[in-house]
């Protein structure tokens, strides 16, 4: 077996091994402080290789790392001079957890641990303080009672709770070290009468216990779902850390708190964090007391204010990004605890990168593959509208930007399940723990009543660009009532309120709002993102409005403009209608006439807009009966407005039924039966031309697409279509028109036949939509029903939907750009399904180098940034 166990200050990990994947991001980190020479308690890392030992060999600890273990504590209690389980000058370890990248508060801690019966009175004698003991010793046994030995921590509060209440006292600090012996008696009888075993005296049983429950807390239901919505491989694992205690609640010249180098929330350059005076690191993020501002340590602990300073500006400039530290002061001194990147808003991640470009830390390289770019879009989309009225019914801290409205839910589960209903929710907790980590994720928005600006619901709201109010005390929360009162105020589940994450403030009922304005550094990283890439950007836009909002976002064209989402206007919808009931041609084509000058219309103000750049619009695509009306009032309707009956109406209806519509009459098989659909079209686009160049409106270039395509047969015929409606309306208008026609590649076979169809075709467009549908046989629209079962077993890591499935979907694509590029060496490619505006799905498609990703108005800068990631990556 290959080294397992590592030294803080001699971690001695061989080059060429990625020591966060053996030592885990908190031992990594632990052990590169160290050797910074920043103060860190004495302590040593279990690998990650043992984890998977462990649970490979039936949850057993090698043999080998107990006798290490053994060793390491032996150097720990040399530089303490302290004894692990000593009677006079006890050592007290903690164990925690550590996996490669950070999982905040997924898996278990275990402080305190070295103390029992015996060790508590060496501790007080030692110490000169009984409190403090005693008050650790509890610590422990609700901590191990409830960690290792799976005794809900309720049981243990309540005692503390009710103890408070007879003695009349509000604080934990109030109570003196006679109440702590007495629920020190009572914990035990606790763990005694859940467990029917004692609490166990023997401290080794107490590390090894810990040390098991880390490992097992890997596999935990709250640390299985966080991998899951973050994509972390199962077989990773943990890392254990074993380190010397350092107490920041023996006195008044200790303390405890956590910090960030930056302001995590806005990404300014100040230092934001919190600290408690006399007490233990959960007192901190636990909410139970309310801690005090970081800043304010300057005037109570001045000298390791300054230290602190000091410590903070080392590690970024070490790191080369914020940190999120934790320390400890122990009798005036100061403790390092832990230091990793801090989770931060998409707001502060790209002012923090900016500021750190212009400071000279990093390159604007760097700063571009640092933003995550699936968090951008919540920095697009709309904040509260300051003119509209709002009901604020209570304030809390502004724990992470941004506005959301939703149902009121108190649980967790319950927002999961409203979300599958497709609902909004705002999820209303006392406090979140990690076992909210599903509601967290399934809510629009999160609201706390107790905690600070780094309480987990804070926390854990930033780092996935949630709007997160937190600490709100005037709301009184009522769970078994499903309610919450604030000042007369009360709001019960399923309620609709408003959050606003920027000021903290809590409203009633749905606040409308507006867009927001995009910051100059957010604009900034675009550019540098622009210069960067290779792939284009276009939109999929079928309206001027989203054509605009994606212009500005800096779309290079339009991929995709589905023809048939401008066939739904309550306008049109009637031509529509009196198209497909027509029984003639002449009938058709007079209810196409109708329908020409809203279409060309328009074609005029997206050109408008377009100026200049490529603009694909797609010929008719869905099956006719999905424009038919569905209910018997409906069909009154339209009987009356067309003058026909409604059993004529009725029949066609049943005429136009299909089994399988997706794989029926729709595509370019449309075009093929009804040519003079697709020719009013044609006609439509190409006189919005001729129009625009009459008023001298810089011309976009259209490429005509044809959608569904599986033969070369139908591209070749459907192009003459488009070729002779071209030459007729350069005739009458006496005009030149530069234009393309392609395809989509949405079906397997055009994928394989891409050879012959790209004879016909300009360009290529992959609808991923339907060649992920098509090539697993699986319906897009009824797939929701089973790919979480997928997911659970493993079968699928991300949905294909979303995410492009490389092996398979992307292996047509790489045959269908080979075998189109023999044919013609300048065949244009892109994509225009929802995968173009996945970071994930762009990397594939820099990777199969194609020309463009198209996707939807506010993914564009999402896509900008994915595809300058894309390139920088593959060339490294
Ligand atoms: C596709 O299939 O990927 C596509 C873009 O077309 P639609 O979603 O309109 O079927
Ligand atoms: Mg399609």
């Amino acid at each position: 077996m290959n080294k397992l166990i590592y030294r803080f200050n001699n971690h001695g990990t061989k080059s060429g091994i990625n020591s966060k994947e053996v030592l885990g991001g908190k031992g990594e980190n632990l052990a590169q402080m160290a050797k910074l020479g920043l103060p860190v308690p004495p302590g040593f890392t279990i690998s990650t290789k043992v984890c998977e030992y462990f649970y490979r060999s039936n949850k057993k600890i090698p043999k080998k790392i107990i006798q290490e273990t053994k060793k390491e504590i032996s150097v720990i209690e040399k530089i303490s001079k302290k004894k692990f389980g000593d009677l006079l000058n006890p050592l007290l370890v903690s164990v925690r957890s550590g996996s490669r990248v950070s999982m905040p508060g997924m898996m278990d801690t275990i402080l305190n641990l070295g103390l029992n019966d015996k060790t508590v009175i060496g501790l007080k004698n030692k110490t000169g303080n009984g409190r403090f003991a005693k008050d650790s010793y509890r610590r422990l046994i609700q901590m191990y009672g409830n960690v290792v030995l799976g005794i809900q921590s309720h049981f243990f509060e309540e005692l503390i709770e009710n103890y408070k209440l007879t003695k009349g006292v509000i604080q934990d600090t109030e109570l003196e070290e006679e109440d702590w012996d007495g629920l020190i008696q009572n914990f035990k009888d606790v763990v005694k009468e859940k467990t029917k075993k004692i609490f166990p005296q023997d401290v080794n049983e107490q590390l090894w216990g810990a040390i098991g429950a880390v490992f097992l807390s890997w596999n935990s239901k709250r640390a299985k779902t966080y991998r899951k919505i973050n994509y972390i491989p199962d077989h990773w694992g943990t890392a254990v850390n074993v380190q010397a205690m350092v107490f920041g609640n023996m006195g008044n010249d200790c303390a405890t708190g956590v910090a960030f180098t930056r302001n995590p929330s806005t990404g300014k350059k100040e230092i934001f964090g919190e600290y408690l005076i006399n007490a233990q690191g959960e007192d901190v993020v636990a909410g139970t007391r309310t801690p005090k501002n970081l800043l304010s340590m300057d005037k109570s602990m001045s000298k390791i204010f300054q230290q602190l300073k000091k410590i903070f500006n080392k590690l970024e400039k070490k790191y080369k990004d914020m940190q999120d530290i934790e320390f400890t002061v122990e009798n005036n001194k100061l403790w390092m605890l832990q230091t990793r990147s801090g989770k931060r808003t998409p707001k502060a991640a790209i002012k923090i990168a900016v500021d750190m470009v212009q400071e000279k830390l990093i390159s604007n390289k760097e700063a571009v593959l640092r933003i995550d770019p699936n968090t951008l879009d919540t920095l697009l989309h709309p904040t509260l509208d300051a003119k509209a009225e709002k009901k604020i019914i209570a304030t809390g801290l502004p724990a992470s930007p941004g506005a959301a409205s939703g149902k009121v839910t108190f649980s967790a589960d319950k927002a999961e399940r409203l979300k599958e209903q497709m609902q909004d929710t705002i999820l209303v907790r006392i406090e979140t723990s990690p076992e909210d980590i599903n509601g967290m994720h399934a809510a629009k928005g999160i609201l706390t009543a107790r905690g600070g600006m780094t309480s987990h619901a804070a926390v854990v709201a930033r780092g996935m660009g949630k709007p997160c109010v937190s600490g709100s005390s005037e709301v009184k929360i009522d769970y078994e009532n499903k309610l919450f009162k604030s000042g007369d105020h009360e709001v019960s589940e399923g309620d609709i309120i408003t959050i606003d994450g920027a000021s903290g403030k809590v409203m009633l009922g749905k606040v409308p709002t507006v867009k927001s304005n995009i910051s100059r550094d957010f604009s900034k990283v675009m550019l540098w993102a622009d210069k960067y890439r290779k792939l284009k950007v276009r939109t999929n836009s079928e309206t001027p409005a989203d054509a605009k909002i994606a212009k500005d976002f800096g779309a290079e064209g339009i991929g995709l403009c589905r023809t048939e989402h401008m066939f739904f206007d309550e306008k049109r919808i009637i031509s529509v209608r009196q198209m497909i009931l027509s029984k003639t041609l002449d009938d058709r084509k007079e209810a196409l006439a109708k329908l020409l000058p809203y279409q060309k219309n328009d074609f005029v103000e997206i050109f408008k807009i377009m100026k200049g750049l490529p603009v694909t619009v797609r010929l008719l695509d869905p099956p006719l009966h999905e424009f038919l009306p569905k209910t018997d009032k409906d069909i009154d309707n339209i009987a009356k407005e067309l003058n026909m009956s409604h059993n004529d109406i009725k029949f066609r209806i049943i005429e136009l039924h299909e089994q399988n519509p997706m794989l029926g009459h729709r595509g370019c098989r449309l075009g093929i039966s009804f040519p003079e659909i697709y020719q009013m079209q044609c006609e439509a686009i190409f006189e919005a031309l001729a129009e625009c160049k009459k008023k001298k409106i810089k011309l976009v270039i259209p490429e005509i697409m044809i959608p569904l395509v599986s033969t070369a047969a139908e591209i070749q015929i459907l192009r003459n279509l488009v070729n002779k409606k071209v030459e007729e309306i350069k005739k009458k208008h006496s005009i030149k028109i530069k234009y393309y026609v392609g395809t989509m590649i949405e079906l397997p076979r055009a994928a394989l036949r891409a050879k012959d169809i790209a004879k016909y075709a300009d360009f290529f467009s992959f609808g991923t939509n339907d060649l992920t549908q098509t090539t697993f046989g699986i319906s897009r629209d009824d797939s929701g029903k089973f790919l979480n079962d997928y997911v659970d077993n493993k079968i699928f890591n991300r949905d294909p939907f979303v995410s492009i499935d490389e092996r398979g979907v992307g292996e047509l694509i790489k045959i269908a750009t080979e075998r189109g590029r023999v044919e013609k060496k300048s065949l244009k490619l892109g994509i225009c399904g929802e995968h173009g505006g996945d970071p994930a799905s762009i990397k594939f498609f820099e990777k199969v180098k194609l020309n463009y990703v198209s996707c939807s108005p506010y993914r564009v800068p999402v896509a900008r940034l994915a595809a300058a990631q894309a390139y920088l990556e593959k060339k490294k």
